[in-house]
C-alpha cells in the first residue's frame, strides 16, 4: 500500500515566488493538479488540495505530478522522495502505522521557501520566474515576483511550526525577506532548534550571513555550481569563478571550525556541461575529500532543448566514451548520480529532434548577446558539435 508513499505531503510546505504553494519543488502540477495559492499556512495545510494528495498517497496510488521522482527511481537514482523518506524515517513509520490519525501531521515541520525571484545571475537554463534579471532581459513589465505581504506576515508568526527551513530563490542570500526571516528566527530565540538549508550560487557570501547562520542548530549550503571556472561563468552568467573559489575556501574553513555548518554541491547536468562531468568530479572529490555523497549530478528535465535527452546519438556516444574514463567505484558512481546519466545516455532515445536544433540556435543567440563563446567555455562540446 505504501510503495509510492512520500513523507513530504505530511511534513513539508513548499512556497513559490508567486505565493503558490505545493508539496515540493519537484511536484509538477501541470501534470494533474492545479497550483494552489496560499495566504495562510493553516488554511492551506488543511485544504482539500493537500488532503487529496495525502489520500491518493495513502491509498497507494501513483501521482502523475510526482513523475520526476518515479523516473529517477526507475533509473536507480535516489529520488527526492526516497531522500526525505529516509531523512524523516521515524515520522514516515509513524504515519504508515497510523494512517487514520491526521493529528500526527497537524502542521508542517519543514518549509521550502522561494520568497522572491531576486537574483544576481542570468543562468542559461533559468527563466524569468526564478531570476528578475532574466525577466528584465526579456522586457517583462513586472520583473520582480515575490510572496504576498500576508504570507510574509504569516510565515513570521508560524516560525514555531518548523524544524527545518530550506531557503531557495532566486538567490536567497541577497533576497531581503529571506535575510529578514533568518534574523527574525534568531530574535525569536528559535534558531538553535532549526536546521537551515540554503541553496545558493556561491557568489554572495557575506560576513553578516556567516555570523547569522552559526546561530542555528545547523546550516547546510547546497552550492549550485554547474562547471569549473569558465564553464560555470558561461552557464551561470554574471558569476565570477574567482569569487566562488574564495567562498568555497571560506566554507571549508567554516565547517572545520563549526562542524554543524556543512555543504554539498549540485550540478544541473545539461547539454552545455555534459562533456565536463569528469573535470567537475575531479575538482569536487578533492574539495569534499572523496565523499561523493556531497556531489549531486542532477539531470535537467526542462527546458527540453537543454536536456541531455535531446542530444543526438553520435554526441551521446562520445559523452559515454568520456564518462567511461572516470575512475570511481560503483557505489560512488551511484551516490553522485553518474550511473543515472550513463543510463540516460545509453537509452539513445531522443525526445524531440527539433529540441536539439533549438539548443544550437539559442546557444548562438545568447553567445552573441552576452559576448560569450562556447568554444572557450567547453571546447569538447564545441568540437563534438561542429567537427563531426
Ligand atoms: S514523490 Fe517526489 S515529487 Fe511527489 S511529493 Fe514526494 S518528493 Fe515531491
Amino acid at each position: 500500500m505504501t510503495k509510492k508513499l512520500c513523507i513530504l505531503p505530511f511534513t513539508q510546505l513548499s512556497v513559490d515566488t508567486n505565493s503558490n504553494a505545493k508539496v515540493c519543488a519537484y511536484f509538477d502540477e501541470k501534470n494533474n493538479l492545479e497550483p494552489a495559492s496560499i495566504e495562510e499556512i493553516d488554511v492551506f495545510w488543511k485544504s482539500s488540495y493537500m488532503q487529496s494528495i495525502r489520500d491518493l498517497m495513502l491509498s497507494g496510488q501513483e501521482i502523475e505530478a510526482c513523475s520526476s521522482c518515479y523516473r529517477a527511481e526507475d533509473l536507480g537514482h535516489e529520488s527526492y522522495r526516497l531522500f526525505f523518506n529516509k531523512l524523516y524515517q521515524s515520522e514516515f513509520e509513524e504515519i504508515v502505522s497510523n494512517t487514520d490519525n491526521p493529528s500526527i501531521y497537524a502542521t508542517p515541520k519543514r518549509l521550502e521557501l522561494r520568497a522572491s525571484n531576486t537574483c544576481n545571475l542570468k543562468c542559461r537554463m533559468c527563466s524569468p520566474h526564478f531570476s528578475h534579471l532574466i525577466a528584465k532581459e526579456v522586457n517583462d513589465p513586472y520583473p520582480l515576483r515575490e510572496i504576498t505581504e500576508e504570507l510574509k506576515g504569516d510565515l513570521f508568526d508560524k516560525t514555531d511550526y518548523f524544524e527545518e527551513i530550506s531557503l531557495l530563490g532566486g538567490e536567497p542570500t541577497i533576497d531581503k525577506y529571506s535575510l529578514d526571516y533568518i534574523k527574525h528566527i534568531i530574535a525569536s530565540k528559535r534558531s538553535k532548534e532549526i536546521k537551515l538549508v540554503i541553496t545558493t550560487n556561491a557568489t554572495t557570501l557575506t560576513k553578516d550571513l556567516i555570523s547569522d547562520i552559526s546561530k542555528f542548530k545547523s546550516c547546510h549550503f547546497v552550492l549550485s555550481i554547474d562547471g569549473i571556472d569558465k564553464l560555470n561563468e558561461y552557464i551561470r552568467y554574471g558569476s565570477s569563478w574567482k569569487i566562488i573559489e574564495k567562498n568555497l575556501e571560506i566554507l571549508n574553513q567554516l565547517s572545520q571550525n563549526i562542524p554543524q555548518i556543512t555543504s554539498s554541491t549540485i550540478m544541473t547536468v545539461q547539454n552545455y556541461n555534459i562533456f565536463n562531468i569528469k573535470e567537475y568530479l575531479k575538482y569536487f572529490s578533492v574539495y569534499f575529500s572523496s565523499d561523493y555523497s556531497k556531489i549531486r549530478l542532477n539531470v535537467l528535465d526542462g527546458p527540453e532543448h537543454l536536456s541531455i535527452y535531446s542530444l543526438p546519438k553520435h554526441i551521446k556516444i562520445k559523452v559515454l566514451e568520456e564518462l567511461s574514463s572516470i575512475n570511481i567505484n560503483a557505489e560512488d558512481s551511484r551516490l553522485c548520480g553518474l550511473d543515472t546519466i550513463k543510463k540516460i545516455l545509453a537509452q539513445n532515445e531522443i525526445k524531440d529532434n527539433k529540441a536539439f536544433q533549438k539548443f544550437l540556435f539559442t546557444a548562438t543567440i545568447l553567445d552573441r548577446l552576452r559576448k560569450q563563446q562556447l568554444k572557450i567555455a567547453s571546447p569538447k562540446l564545441f568540437f563534438a558539435l561542429f567537427n563531426k
